[in-house]
């Protein structure tokens, strides 16, 4: 049995007096895909905020192979090769789709002006190298999000809803661009509230329902699991 990648471990959020995430514990496997569910404020994003250094935890661990991280500021902990996609995409408005896939590059410690056109080609942007974000369509702009987080050269990414507001036939398309990242290399968590996209990803999956980890394993098993149930239909 190999070590897990990713290690959290009886992690605690608090906001004042708020119990954001109370003691959650998982692992992720080196090559998995991991589904994160949870209704809305279930502490989903939080929890990939604690994770990847943006917001800083109220106690337990979280460990990277097997080192601790969670005190590292967030570009350490992406130089090391914990990349999360944001939920809203930021890229820099003024620079070229390629600029922005070099100044991600540059964050992560790891600048290579080689695989620039590499990159593009496996997110299917080559033809917009030289052009401006607020050129690109909705699922361009994803697709560029996703490419700005391979540029640091994840060992663990984490995409948090990347497919809202998505049609059918282009959260597709996000599901397997996300399973080719994957068989290239990437551990991949994925956060969403597609169902099709969650059962098509994942290999595995873990429910987080009012901060407490209610369920993990199986797709199916998980899905059918009557605390899951509850929480998404509400009763
Ligand atoms: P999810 O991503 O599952 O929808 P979030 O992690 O965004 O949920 O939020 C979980 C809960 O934590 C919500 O009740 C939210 O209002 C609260 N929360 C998140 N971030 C903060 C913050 N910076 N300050 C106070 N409360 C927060
Ligand atoms: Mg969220």
């Amino acid at each position: 049995m190999t070590a897990p990648l990713l290690t959290v471990d009886q992690l605690t959020k608090r906001f004042g007096g708020f119990v954001a995430l109370d003691q959650v514990s998982l692992q992720v496997a080196q090559g998995e895909r991991l589904g994160l569910i949870g209704p809305n404020g279930s502490g989903k994003s939080t929890l990939v905020n604690c994770i990847s250094g943006t917001v800083p935890i109220s106690s337990g661990r979280v460990l990277l192979d097997r080192e601790r991280i969670d005190r590292l500021p967030p570009h350490r902990r992406a130089q090391l090769g914990l990349v999360r996609s944001f939920q809203l995409p930021r890229p820099f408005g003024s620079l070229t789709i390629a600029d922005n896939l070099k100044v991600a590059m540059l964050y992560a410690g790891k600048p290579s002006s080689d695989s620039i056109h590499d990159l593009l080609a496996l997110l299917g942007l080559e033809d917009k190298a030289g052009r401006l974000p607020r050129e690109l369509t909705q699922i361009e702009m994803r697709k560029l999000e996703l490419a700005r987080a391979m540029a640091a050269n994840p060992r663990l990414l984490i995409v948090d809803e990347v497919m809202a507001g998505l049609s059918h036939a282009e959260v597709d398309e996000i599901v397997e661009l996300l399973l080719r990242l994957n068989e290239a290399g990437v551990t991949i968590v994925m956060i969403e509230h597609i169902m099709r996209a969650v059962m098509a990803f994942s290999q595995r999956l873990v429910c987080i329902v009012a901060g407490r980890k209610v369920a993990d394993g199986d797709p199916r098993e998980v899905t059918g699991d009557a605390h899951v149930l509850k929480a998404y239909l509400g009763e």
